[in-house]
């Protein structure tokens, strides 16, 4: 069985101290291990990088820009193979794999457009003869951990950024499926990065402490589980590291009476169980308007659902794999049996769901919950699972209220055809990321990514124009050069432009 290991300086090690089991979720087989890095590979891992710096912070925006160039071609015409290793270990089917590819490579097309990113701000005369302007300099050596869910987009959130801005970058992923993070980061090699500059670690809680707790370490990003990122944030903050952590989510659909329920009706089916609902922006909750909105919804869900096909990743007619692990298949069915016990209604239950010739996957098959309400332990806790929970109301201000007080706020949407209400909504919600009759309102590579309340910790979002600013440290330079006719004599007051 083989071991995926570490990458530093180029090259891939295997420390072989300890090992963790990855599996085949549409199987239930244990198909590799992977290494998990004592502190002292990490430590190694962050001297390599820290001797890449000062030749990589120097090298011109243009040439790191061309590195992207090459390495977005490479992942290209690697795209199948990343793409299966991501099946084989996520359980993500095929297409939705090319999806997650494609939203990872369009951060790398942004990234190559550094040299206009990264031009800066001059101002000529801010006094006589005086010139001042800002510059974007790298932080030094950064790191990223990120989850399983997105095994190739997550990453391409953070170091391509990174790099280009002229960091060094050690990444963290996730150790569930660490196999197609570890073949995107070996891509750079071929593309054209010098050794050292990008490193891999994979490992647990004691790679990420190092890396929190090394003063070298100068910023870092994440993205996981809410209380995960909450410790990560307080520990790097602490620890005088700037930080970006974005956390778990309930994302909630509010549906209109007014809605096109056919259209609602077909992306919610897609926002809710794509990917087995393993999104941090999978829409989890519909906030019907109106009684009527609401029976509607859940006859035309029923039927919608009865043809949704949950399988293995290797068959591309299926709509959605199996979720992750075992403990998470049981962790799902336990919200299912509570919302159950609580009161609501299992309108669609997959909580049986077989799967034939693959008995041991580990399948949820997609699951409608009527009649929840906030008070529900399925509510208020991410479930991270193909299940959509419908809350009644009677008003808009009652949807948007029960949103508002929901400790997340990652993404919502409304469905609605009354541009005045959406609008509303849009301006008023406590929400990061909103969509307007869009399920899933994943802003594009140029604009940046983060949610609000304890789904994100810290100022800067992800990617795009904030990844820019979190990646660097402004610097403000203000310069005269005496001549003769100039020279002045000592000056003991604040100079100003009066
Ligand atoms: P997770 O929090 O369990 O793990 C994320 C990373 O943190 C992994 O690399 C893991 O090794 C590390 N980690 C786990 N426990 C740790 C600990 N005790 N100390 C230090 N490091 C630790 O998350 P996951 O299960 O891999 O991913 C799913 C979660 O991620 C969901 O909550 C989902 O909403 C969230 N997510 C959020 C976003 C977003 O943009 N907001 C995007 C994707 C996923």
């Amino acid at each position: 069985m083989s071991t995926v290991g570490q990458l530093i300086n180029g090259e891939i090690f295997i420390e072989g101290t300890r090992q963790q089991d990855v599996y085949n979720p549409s199987t239930g087989a244990v198909t590799k291990q992977v290494d998990l890095a004592s502190k002292k590979t990490v430590e190694e891992a962050i001297t390599v990088a820290q001797a890449a710096y000062p030749a990589w912070r120097n090298t011109p925006p243009i040439k790191r820009a061309r590195i992207m160039f090459k390495f977005k071609a490479l992942l290209e015409e690697h795209a199948d193979t990343i793409c299966k290793m991501i099946g084989e270990e996520h359980g993500k089917i095929s297409h939705d794999a090319a999806g997650e590819l494609q939203r990872g490579i369009e951060n790398v097309e942004y990234a190559c457009g550094a040299p206009e990113l990264l031009k800066g701000e001059h101002s000529k005369n801010v006094g006589p003869n005086i010139d001042s302007w800002s510059e974007f300099q790298p932080l030094g050596v950064v790191a990223g951990i990120t989850p399983f869910n997105f095994p190739a987009m997550v990453p391409l959130w953070m170091f391509p950024m990174a790099l280009v801005c002229g960091n060094c970058f050690i990444l963290k992923p996730s150790e569930r499926d660490p196999s197609s993070t570890l073949f995107i980061a070996q891509l750079l090699k071929e593309a054209g990065l010098p050794d050292g500059v990008m490193n891999v670690v994979n490992g647990d809680k004691e790679a990420v402490d190092t890396l929190l707790n090394d003063d070298r370490i100068k910023g870092v990003s994440f993205v996981g589980s809410t209380p995960i990122a909450e410790y990560i944030y307080t520990t790097a903050n602490a620890n005088g590291k700037r930080c970006q952590a974005l956390g778990g989510a309930k994302n909630h659909a509010i549906v209109m009476p007014d809605a096109d329920m056919d259209n609602a009706v077909n992306q919610l089916v897609g926002a809710a169980f794509g990917s087995s609902g393993e999104r941090c922006m999978a829409l989890s909750v519909a906030v019907t308007v109106g009684d009527a909105a609401g029976d509607a919804l859940i006859e035309k869900m029923q039927a919608a659902m009865q043809g949704l096909n949950v399988g293995p990743y290797s068959d591309a007619n299926n709509d959605f794999g199996p979720v992750i692990t075992k403990a998470h298949q049981e962790k799902v069915i336990g919200y299912i049996d509570s919302a159950e016990q609580q009161g609501s209604t299992i309108v669609v239950d997959g909580r049986n769901a077989k799967v034939e010739g693959y008995e041991d996957g580990f399948f949820v098959g997609a699951t409608l919950i009527d009649n929840v309400n906030t008070d529900m332990t399925s509510y208020k806790e991410e479930i991270f699972g193909p299940v959509l929970q419908v809350v009644r109301v009677q008003t808009m201000q009652e949807a948007m209220d029960l949103i508002d007080a929901h400790e997340y706020g990652n993404g919502t949407c409304i469905f609605t055809r009354d541009g005045e209400a959406a609008r509303y909504f849009s301006d008023n919600i406590q929400v990061g990321m909103v969509g307007i009759n869009v399920p899933l309102p994943v802003p594009v590579a140029y604009h940046s990514f983060g949610g609000w309340k304890r789904s994100l910790f810290g100022d800067l979002h992800a990617y795009g124009p904030d990844a820019v600013r979190f990646y660097t440290k402004r610097k403000t330079v203000t310069q005269r050069w005496p001549s003769a006719g100039i020279r002045e004599g000592v000056e003991f007051s604040m100079p100003t432009m009066k």
